[in-house]
């Protein structure tokens, strides 16, 4: 009774407040398609693609100076094969043509505003409208009703990303606790009595599911089965914005399947799981090649264009994740929509602070994205608890003003001033010995034997 007043109530109050009233209506649009054919959903693709591509010719002045260069008109893109002419993008494009990259009338200050550098190190910033924004929650909830959540269905996030933080600060983050279909942990950073006020408030808040990034998740699992903590009716967890890596650790802390999904900030919603365990790619809102093979189903990297996305729109954009589309694969479930294997590697670590506390690399990332100007790439290494090399790729250095953030950011996220920070600059920050770029790289954060070794010297237990 009380969540039915809420749910007629208080929630489309809510989104009227924040001006998604629209939310229900995208989502039940996307649904129906579920019950769509193959063929139906690569006619729609097809149509919204050709519809993009004429925006971005004659409204984004960037593709339109790009189309001219190559000789390219839209008119010209019958097939996927001519798709494929127009160059792969990358996040450096990205950050040379920002401005170039808007659609006419809309106003940076109106935006809202992603980082890219959570897995790239390259801290380019993507613009979003309200709308778009509308779009991606519809389109993500959409994902997760295929392992059968429901779209008003109590979730309590774990997430990390600096505007959920900013908003669980806030007074509207506040607000927010109090309805009853989502609840923000405060993940600023990670200690014992963190983990400890997250259980108080799921047992508070009673959710059906856990929504989070993976890395977070683990840890948390960790605690949850080291301090033989039960938490009931949870009936799903989902993981995010990084490889599911411990799958089996997470089921069994919360005693419920875990989903995973794919999801970039540059290209947001691009594969969700199904119940059955198979990522189906939503090809209605995203066309997706692989790299080697133009405008074909084959192993490569993944190359994605958002279809739902005209006030800052990518075309090609190379997510450098490599994997196999299974376009022959029938699953069980009967959903229309391809299904993909990843084959991606977790791409940062989390830190480890002298106090015991843990920070994690996707934050730190985003953190370092809004407090910095004219970096084109970094790299962070922790080499032990009191040392962190800073790399940095940026045309003009030492800059005062990003070093100083940078070191202010981190005797905020670690709590200590007990660690020494120097920066390196580079043209190019060199990749790994395997030709992977890292962003975060802890040399204890992922070493469990040097976590153990903390934790018996310091006494200091996180997990
Ligand atoms: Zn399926």
């Amino acid at each position: 009774m009380k969540e039915s007043i809420f749910n007629k109530i208080f929630i489309p109050f809510y989104d009227y407040i924040y001006k998604q009233s629209n939310r229900t209506v995208c989502y039940k649009k996307l649904k129906c398609r579920d019950f769509f054919s193959r063929e139906d959903l690569h006619f729609i693709q097809w149509k919204k693609l050709k519809k993009l591509v004429n925006h971005c010719y004659y409204k984004i002045s960037y593709y339109r100076q790009l189309f001219k260069s190559l000789d390219i008109h839209p008119a010209d893109i019958q097939t996927a094969k001519d798709y494929g002419k127009i160059p792969e993008f990358n996040l450096l494009s990205l950050i040379d043509n920002q401005s170039e990259l808007l659609s006419p009338g809309y106003k940076e200050k109106n935006l809202i505003i992603d980082y890219t550098s959570r897995t790239t190190g390259i801290p380019a910033k993507i613009f979003r409208s309200h709308q778009e924004q509308k779009y991606i929650y519809a389109l993500n909830a959409r994902g997760n009703s295929w392992c059968g959540w429901n779209y008003r269905d109590k979730t309590y996030r774990l997430v990390l990303d600096r505007d959920y933080i900013k908003q669980a600060d806030s007074l509207t983050g506040k607000f927010s606790s109090f309805l009853p279909e989502s609840n923000l942990a405060n993940t600023k950073n990670i200690s014992r009595d963190r983990m400890y006020s997250w259980v108080k408030q799921i047992r508070r808040f009673k959710p059906s599911y856990l929504y989070g990034y993976s890395s977070l998740l683990e840890e948390f699992s960790i605690f949850i089965i080291n301090e033989n903590i039960t938490l009931k009716g949870i009936k799903g967890v989902f993981s995010t914005a990084e490889p599911l890596i411990k799958r089996e650790l997470i089921a069994n802390a919360f005693k419920s399947p875990v989903y995973d999904e794919y999801y970039l900030s540059e290209v947001p919603c691009i594969a969700h799981e199904c119940k059955y365990g198979k990522m189906h790619l939503n090809i209605d809102e995203i066309m997706v090649e692989a790299a080697e093979n133009c405008g074909s189903y084959e192993t490569g990297e993944l190359i994605c264009t958002p279809l739902y996305l005209y006030g800052m729109p990518i075309l090609r954009y190379n997510t450098g994740n490599a994997a196999v589309i299974n376009s022959e694969e029938i699953c069980e479930c009967g959903l229309p929509y391809p299904t993909v294997t990843l084959k991606a590697a977790r791409m940062n670590d989390n830190l480890i602070s002298s106090n015991g506390k843990l920070v994690s690399g996707l934050v730190l990332s985003s953190y370092i994205s809004a407090i910095t100007k004219g970096i084109r790439r970094f790299q962070i290494v922790q080499k032990d608890l009191y040392n962190i090399k800073v790399k940095i790729s940026a045309p003009d250095y030492p800059n005062q003003e990003n070093e100083q953030n940078i070191r202010k950011l981190f005797f905020e996220l670690m709590e200590t001033t007990s660690i020494k920070i120097n920066f390196e600059y580079y043209d190019k920050i060199p990749p790994d010995i395997n030709g992977n770029f890292r962003p975060i790289i802890s040399n204890i954060g992922n070493n469990d034997n040097y976590k153990a070794n903390i934790r018996a010297k310091t006494g200091h237990i996180y997990q």
